[in-house]
């Protein structure tokens, strides 16, 4: 229940995070130079004003008894200035909101992971491009064009977040608090002659934050009287700021004022959805360059019914998406658009000639040109180095494949070459002309013809047939083929997970190879014991199920486990001890105990190591056979026990050397799978200790086979490696296959 429990975890985990691969991509691409237009603009100044949290129709509604509750800003629209909704995007919160209208693009939505707080990339924003820009406000708001920003030139006058408990009996507090900074900023200036010259330079820009809306929105919704009367208070402030500015710069008509909102409000007091109450906010603009009311007479092209609302249908209206707003106020003052700036000028606004016109919309087109080229170019070079890495490496894997292939074929060929040598196979011309097997030359042939067309079709250069041709003659003149396959699946389980925790298939894979493998070499001197091969490897099976049902483990089962424990050391010792029978025989019972303490592929490991063991007798006998030492009809013939006569051992020879190096590599492989098992506990020493006994066992009857003192050779070995572990295997290896224990006795007959 648990992994299920983990499982369901991971997938959900996995899926939530491809959301970010998959939409949540940063739209901000970097490099571009930025885009301004050479003429001279209209506005040495700009003053911006966000409303947060303002509904367009709560501005724009007229109260029941025809009058504005907004008339300064009603006046501008109905007089002095251009106005419109302005839409947002979803998420429809404060920091997207001030991120589309500042720097023109709609938020990196990965920063939803960041809480929309710290910004997470940089970016270019109207701010940075001016010359300078003061800021009022929240500290969760202004930091971030402060920060940016490049330099300081984006100064910042927050209320700091524990003092906005000023504000928590009246929220618009907040944006009173603004106003008055505002005018004493003003007024101070006027007697601080460098701050006074500061703000006479051109492309400044004033920007204030008003939080008191939302604040109020959020506490008792945007239909109460808190709201509405929040609005009144901001038109006053507004008014009141216009006053001081113009006052400030000698009425100089050199200044731009924008008045908008982030976003809007349900009317249940929420925002950050995509309903219309959310998503339109008003925009009012007017000032330095800004296009003055303009009055129509035919209805408008706009079909969602507000104008009639608001009775707004006789005076222009015209819709900007937020992120417009950017390059309209950079127009106005004449700075570049923000480098990642989406927004299309609304020329609507603008009030300049058809020259200027042209130009800025020439410098918008541009400057969105540029990303979309900075984009293109970054996709086409990591297109072009994945196409360019793909064909260096095309023919890498299949020639690498062909000459490790190659290196083996010729190494095995190498080593059988020096033990038919050493066997002085050439005296015996019958032995070294084997007839290879026709099969074995027409395979030959069909391969050359395959890896032939196939390196033709590819125009392969002649090297390569060289590289893929060459292992094909190499492994027609080896034909240990099995040999090499012995030790080739041996490898492999090294690369397998060594602790299996639910029985598999290879228990029944194991059944069939031991049976197949007796039945083909036909010699079946220990049926019972077989038997007791197949039952083990039915015993995990039954105790897994049994586990899974809840059932405990059977008794039969115990049973069969620890007598086949106890047996596997002393039924060997009952059999003949004549070699095979003798060295199958400990096979048998061995792999049966094997077969209990593995759960997994390991299973298949003991009968894979025999069959190599097997095929490391038969390459000795046949070099033995050459040597006319012995033959093979003798070698089944030879006993374990007859062995000991002292007449019989040889003196050591060269070829005892390679028999012991032969020894190594069959314990160094069963060190490297066994090293990486958990050999902590008892069951496991068990396992670790059955394949060695098994290379041991086999190591014996090379020594018997070859009329070598076993404990002499054993000994050198030992000397070699120097490894006790080896000579305390050696005498129970010997025990085990030298011993016949006599359970009864025929009782002595007595003549009378
Ligand atoms: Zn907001």
């Amino acid at each position: 229940m648990i992994i299920f429990f983990l499982v369901g975890l991971t997938v959900h985990v996995v899926f939530f995070i491809s959301i970010f691969d998959i939409y949540f991509t940063s739209p901000l691409v970097h490099g571009m130079t930025p885009q301004a237009t050479p003429l001279a603009p209209p506005a040495s100044r700009l003053v911006l004003v966000v409303a947060d949290g303002l509904r367009a129709d709560s501005l724009f509604t007229l109260l029941p008894n025809g009058s504005s509750r907004a008339p300064y800003l009603r006046g501008n629209i109905e007089k002095r200035g251009t106005w419109g909704v302005s839409h947002t995007r979803v998420p429809t919160e404060s920091r997207p909101g001030h991120v589309a209208l500042i720097a023109g693009f709609y938020e990196d939505v990965s920063a939803v992971a960041k809480g929309w707080k710290e910004n997470p990339v940089e970016f270019d924003s109207v701010f940075n491009e001016s010359s300078h820009t003061w800021c009022w406000g929240s500290p969760d708001i202004l930091p971030m064009f402060a920060k940016g920003a490049t330099g300081d030139h984006v100064y910042t006058h927050t209320y700091s977040a524990e003092e906005e408990d000023f504000a928590s009996t009246d929220a618009s507090k907040l944006d009173s608090w603004v106003f008055t900074q505002v005018t004493s900023f003003f007024h101070s200036a006027k007697s601080n002659s460098s701050l006074n010259a500061t703000l006479h330079e051109d492309k400044n820009i004033f920007f204030l934050h008003l939080l008191g809306i939302d604040t109020n929105g959020h506490a008792h919704r945007p239909m109460s009287q808190e709201y509405l009367d929040n609005i009144g208070l901001v038109d006053a402030g507004v008014s009141h700021l216009v006053s001081v500015v113009e006052d400030f710069f000698g009425y100089d008509g050199k200044t731009a004022y924008v008045f908008t909102s982030d976003h809007g409000m349900t009317n249940w007091g929420s925002h950050g959805a995509g309903h219309p109450s959310e998503t339109l906010t008003p925009l009012v603009v007017w000032g330095a360059g800004v296009q003055g009311a303009k009055t129509v007479t035919e209805p408008q092209p706009y079909s969602d019914g507000y104008l009639k609302d608001w009775k707004l249908e006789h005076i222009q209206r015209v819709d900007v998406n937020q992120a417009d707003i950017a390059p309209l106020m950079a127009s106005l003052i004449g700075v570049p658009i923000p480098v990642n700036s989406v927004g299309v000028l609304p020329l609507l606004y603008l009030n300049n000639t058809h020259r200027f016109k042209a130009e800025s919309m020439y410098t918008n087109a541009i400057q969105v040109l540029e990303q979309f080229k900075i984009s293109l170019c970054r996709s086409l070079i990591s297109h072009s180095l994945e196409g360019l890495v793909y064909y260096h490496t095309y023919d890498r894997f299949f020639l690498g494949c062909s000459v490790v292939l190659g290196f083996v074929g010729w190494t095995s060929y190498v080593v059988l070459l020096i033990l038919k040598t050493h066997a002085s196979l050439n005296r015996h011309p019958n032995l070294t002309g084997q007839i290879p097997s026709l099969y074995l030359a027409r395979l030959c042939i069909c391969v050359t013809v395959v890896i032939a067309v196939f390196l033709f079709i590819q125009r392969s250069p002649i090297t390569y047939y060289i590289y893929c041709l060459l292992p094909v003659p190499v492994w027609y003149a080896t034909r240990s083929l099995s040999w090499f396959l012995g030790c080739l699946c041996l490898a492999v389980f090294p690369l397998m997970p060594v602790v299996g925790r639910d029985y598999n298939t290879c228990h029944n894979a194991y059944n069939c190879v031991v049976v197949l493998r007796f039945l083909i070499l036909n010699y079946c001197p220990s049926i019972p014991q077989m038997i007791h091969v197949a039952v083990c490897s039915c015993v995990p099976f039954l105790t897994h199920s049994s586990l899974q049902q809840k059932q405990g483990l059977p008794l039969l089962n115990q049973i069969i486990s620890w007598t086949t424990l106890v047996s596997s050391i002393v039924v060997p010792l009952l059999s003949s001890t004549r070699l095979f029978h003798r060295l199958l025989s400990i096979f048998l019972s061995l792999t049966a105990t094997y077969l209990l303490l593995s759960t997994g592929s390991e299973a298949l490991f003991p009968p894979v190591l025999s069959w190599l063991m097997f095929v490391w007798i038969n390459i000795e006998q046949e070099a033995m056979l050459a040597q006319g030492v012995s033959s093979r009809q003798e070698l089944s013939t030879i006993d374990f026990s007859a062995n000991i006569d002292i007449t019989k051992i040889r003196q050591l020879k060269l070829d005892d050397i390679r028999r012991s190096y032969f020894l190594y590599p069959c314990i160094f492989i069963i060190t490297a799978f066994f090293g990486t098992g958990n050999i902590a506990s008892i069951n496991r020493s068990v396992y670790v200790i059955i394949p060695f006994i098994i290379v041991m066992c086999t190591f014996e009857t090379i020594q018997v086979a070859t009329q070598l003192s076993s404990r002499s050779i054993s000994h050198y070995v030992i000397v070699m490696s120097m490894t006790i572990f080896l000579m305390l295997l050696s005498v129970v290896t010997h025990i085990l296959t030298s011993q016949r224990l006599i359970l009864w006795r025929k009782p002595k007959m007595h003549f009378p």
